[in-house]
């Protein structure tokens, strides 16, 4: 599945793990391999684009925690944004005691009604009880196809070959299987008219009858970045709660299909890899590019940088409270507070502090942060590590690497002491103190 982007992607990491050392012209032309490698399979320009910015300023500035080399950590990044492209991982939830109903939405020869019997053996061999209705009146075959699939798993399926009205098949459906023990039941609908708004308007009556707990999108892989405006165009009519990707088997433009429909903001659940009936895989974003790039080799890599990441944390919270904070476990500090939605959701949600930080106070905090990055990496490892050695001679240069006026280096200085000192008195609740610092 997905050779071709897997291929690419494989030799950019090799040229990576092959060199000799990491220089920004090896960033560079590791971004650029990735551009052509997702452009190949039809990820939309502008996602690529964003994708490799992040990847080469998180590469150029990013430090690799300590134990983890360079060109891991880059690895991981690379690993880190492509899972983002695709989105969350989610699954049903079903609720108990009751029958979930789950339309399949998609246009005709999406592969709606092979999902549906796939579906339907998935779940059954998940322990769940399941009934299928055959509501799509306009090909013909589509019920005998799905009565033969779903024969072998057991799964009734309720159909009316004389009726065209699909609306009123899925009403007689759910009163057929009313009060029978099943969680689910799966509805297949037609995916075509002679007018799209017929189809549009068919699927909003077979919304109002069935009152889903779901409606899933079935979308061709095969047709890559065009997921988006046909993803936007099903859930104007009825709101998408999830996708299924078929075809990925056969299709180069999988990674562009992906992508294009994580970015209408659905969440791709299901893809499927072939036509038998057990091609039918649970999406989930981190494991699907761990694939893509080999998890075998990935997977170390992750594992070491995830204990690294523990103990680094650790031993700095250590160092912390215990008042021997350096000048990189302060700004540690700072960027954790200015994560995005962090210091405003966590005193949203305590009493008495709700709406307390304005987005602009926020806005000059992040300011602040990213001028303090420059200038504490124009400080050298020994400053950083005790900058009780950052003398006024030391400030005059660290100012002019930095290219900001001396001023704000002693204000950063000020900020520093503080909070260190501060943090002697008051061990763990250097929260409150950098915020108070801040000027909040
Ligand atoms: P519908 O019109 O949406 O109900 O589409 P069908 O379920 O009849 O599927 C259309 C065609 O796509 C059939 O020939 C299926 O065998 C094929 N198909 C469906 N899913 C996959 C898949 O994941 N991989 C491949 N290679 N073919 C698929």
């Amino acid at each position: 599945m997905l050779d071709g982007l897997k291929n690419s992607l494989g030799d950019a990491i090799k040229k990576i793990v092959k060199s000799s050392g990491i220089d920004e012209e090896l960033i560079k032309e590791l971004s650029k391999d990735v551009q052509r490698a997702l452009l190949q399979s039809d990820v939309n320009v502008r996602l690529v684009l964003e994708i490799t910015k992040r990847l080469e300023e998180r590469a150029l500035d990013e430090t690799p925690p300590p134990g983890l080399s360079r060109k891991d950590h880059i690895v991981k990044i690379l690993y880190d944004e492509l899972s983002k492209l695709l989105g969350n991982e989610s699954d049903f939830d079903f609720k108990p005691d009751k029958q979930n109903k789950i339309i399949l939405l998609g246009i005709q020869g999406s592969g709606k009604t092979t999902v549906a019997s796939k579906l339907a053996k998935f779940l059954t061999r998940q322990g769940h009880k399941v009934g299928v209705i055959g509501a799509d009146t306009y090909r013909p075959g589509a019920l005998v196809q799905l009565r033969t699939m779903c024969e072998k798993s057991n799964v009734e399926v309720y159909g009316e070959e004389n009726n065209k009205d699909s609306p009123s098949i899925v009403k007689n459906g759910l009163k057929h299987f009313e009060g029978e023990p099943l969680d689910v039941i799966l509805i297949d609908t037609a995916g075509r008219h002679k007018e799209e708004q017929d189809l549009l308007d068919e699927m909003d009556r077979i919304n109002k009858v069935t009152d889903p707990d779901l409606a899933l999108l079935v979308i061709d892989g095969t047709i890559g970045q065009q997921c988006f405006s046909q993803a936007e165009a099903f859930h104007k009519t009825i709101p998408v709660g999830g996708v299924i990707i078929t075809k990925l088997d056969s299709s180069a433009k999988g990674g562009g299909a992906l992508a294009a429909s994580a970015a209408t903001g659905a969440q791709i659940m299901y893809i499927g890899t072939g036509e038998r009936i057990d091609d039918l895989e649970k999406f989930s974003p981190t494991r699907f590019v761990g694939r893509l790039l080999g998890m075998g080799d990935i997977q170390a890599i992750l594992d070491l940088a995830k204990r690294l990441e523990n103990e680094g944390d650790d031993v700095r919270m250590k160092r912390i409270s215990s008042g021997k904070m350096n000048m990189d476990d302060f700004f540690y500090q700072l960027e954790e507070v200015t994560k995005v939605g962090s210091l405003k959701g966590l005193l949203d949600s305590m009493p008495g502090f709700s709406g307390m930080v304005k987005n602009d106070q926020l806005d000059q905090m992040e300011d602040r942060v990213s001028k303090w990055r420059y200038i504490i990496q124009s400080m050298t490892k020994d400053e950083k590590a005790d900058p009780d050695l950052i003398n006024s001679s030391r400030i005059k240069r660290i100012a002019r690497g930095s290219g900001w006026p001396e001023g704000e280096v002693k204000e950063l200085l000020k900020n520093y002491k503080n909070s260190k000192s501060m943090m002697k008195a008051s061990k763990g609740r250097q929260m409150q103190g950098t915020l108070r610092k801040m000027g909040l």
